[in-house]
């Protein structure tokens, strides 16, 4: 180990800031965070800099160095661009055993700073010791990603109750279980989702309840379209953390990769018309496992709200109250359409896009076709791909130009990812000599054109092959 990594109480503390310019301003910053008394000297100051000192009950000094400013100070870091200058500060500082810092000079520093995520009080620091300060700095940024934000409340609410949970339970162990609970359930959550009131509920809950007593949920969450760089933040946290997970044929497999080793998966269907286990059950289990005190990720390919069914298994989950939440994706139409370079609003082509089922409750039901058959909007059929011809068709019947442009879009942003275009009346045939499998999205309009111009990704794998995992 080439240094150990201490954190330092600064508060009200003198430090030494030698330098005037933008490194020492990013230092006097940094001090200031901590509550140091700054005390920065250089002939010549910028303003930001000394504002930002003075405001912090620190002082800037308008002159040279000299030794004499060292005198009583806890730190000294020098920050300025003449060699022979930071050298001075550190004999001066190491005469006087004040630990000293020369920024960007390892070797004459006795402590370095390291790159932070802060979420005060929760506070990472990340250093390459510095040997790779780039390295440290991408090291920080994907923690960055998988810290939320709401941690620093969570810290704070933690801090907050420790006492409390300290007299509420003598043991150990049972102060540890509680912990977990706060951290595993829903407190956690809820602060994440904003709701800070229901957190500091819970919690209160959690201390009158006796330990055995978990508290089960449910993430209702969007998967994406295939491509797992695709997930946001928030879902792969609650994917990692969920006991169990009930997915259906449109997850793909690399996704679900990323589901916690040891969650329980239950697959759930459904493909056209033949659910491995149908909607009602689906509701019941939802609730029945929650119920259990478990963790239940629903994981939904793209958005759950977008032809997902998730309104329904949530009305059930609200009318039993068990907490729920519920994490967006990206939804077919807007995956596919960047995938294929085809912009749904192109400015040119159309004001406005509709999402429509191709699928309908009730078979004999119709669409609004006169609607669908305006200028100047695109139209994008899920679950269509079985009645491209009819719908095809139908759109020529109420009044569509048969040269519209009609795009089929497999797989879209998956490996096995192709696209199809033709025009209304010529689709159906395109797609008897050069077949498209489900999953399968359908869009309608002129900007359709764009493709030519904008694809730019091809799927890496033989498309001919089955979609192995993705099903309509
Ligand atoms: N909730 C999902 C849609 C479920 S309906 C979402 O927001 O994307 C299922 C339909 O979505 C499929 O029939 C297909 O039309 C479309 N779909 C889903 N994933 C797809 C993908 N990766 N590529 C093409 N179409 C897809």
């Amino acid at each position: 180990m080439d240094y150990l990594p201490l954190f330092f109480d600064l508060k009200t503390k003198p430090c030494l800031l030698v330098g005037g310019g933008t490194v020492a301003l990013r230092k006097a910053e940094l001090l200031c965070r901590a509550g140091a008394r700054v005390r920065v000297v250089a002939p010549k100051l910028r303003e930001s800099l000394t504002e930002m000192v003075q405001v912090h009950q620190g002082e800037a000094l308008q002159q040279a160095y000299s030794a004499d400013f060292l005198e009583g100070m806890t730190l000294v870091v020098a920050a300025t661009d003449d060699p022979a200058l930071n050298q001075q500060v550190h004999r001066d500082a190491r005469e006087r055993g004040i630990p000293v810092n020369v920024v960007d000079q390892p070797a004459l520093c006795d402590f370095i700073f390291p790159a932070i995520v802060d979420r005060s009080p929760l506070m990472v620091a990340v250093s390459s010791g510095g040997n790779a300060p780039v390295l440290a700095r991408l090291v920080r940024a994907r923690l960055e990603a998988l810290l939320p934000q709401s941690y620093a409340q969570l810290g704070r609410l933690m801090g907050a109750f420790r006492e409390r949970v300290k007299q509420r339970f003598s043991r150990i162990e049972s102060r540890r279980n509680y912990w977990e609970r706060v951290l595993y359930g829903p407190v956690a959550e809820q602060l994440a989702a904003g709701n800070q009131a229901q957190a500091e509920q819970w919690m209160e809950a959690l201390l009158d309840s006796s330990e055995e007593q978990a508290r089960g949920e449910v993430y209702l969450v969007g998967a994406g379209p295939g491509d797992p760089d695709l997930l946001t933040f928030k879902a792969l946290r609650l994917m990692q953390q969920a006991d169990v997970v009930l997915y259906d044929r449109l997850v793909s497999p690399r996704v679900m990769e990323l589901c916690r080793r040891d969650a329980e998966r239950i697959y759930v269907g459904k493909e056209r018309d033949n659910h491995a286990v149908p909607q009602e059950g689906i509701n019941q289990l939802l609730v029945d496992l929650a119920r259990q005190g478990k963790k239940v990720l629903r994981l939904k390919g793209g958005d759950p709200f977008i032809f997902g069914r998730g309104g329904e298994e949530l009305e059930m989950l609200a009318e039993q109250q068990i907490p729920f939440q519920v994490v967006p994706g990206i939804t077919a139409a807007t995956a596919c359409a960047c995938y294929a370079g085809i912009p749904l609003t192109h400015r040119g082509y159309a004001q406005s896009v509709k999402f429509v089922t191709g699928q309908l409750k009730n078979r004999s039901s119709e669409l609004n076709w006169p609607e669908l058959v305006q200028d100047n909007q695109t139209i994008v059929f899920y679950m269509g791909l079985h009645r491209i011809g009819y719908l095809a068709s139908q759109l020529i019947a109420h009044g569509k130009n048969p040269t519209t442009p009609i795009a089929l879009v497999q797989a879209g942003s998956t490996p096995q990812q192709k696209v199809v275009t033709g025009t209304l009346e010529t689709i159906e045939q395109l797609l008897k000599d050069n077949p498209v499998k489900p999953p399968s999205l359908i869009i309608v309009g002129e900007v359709v054109k764009l493709h030519q111009k904008l694809a730019w990704y091809q799927g890496s794998e033989d498309a001919e092959h089955p979609v192995l995992s993705l099903r309509e």
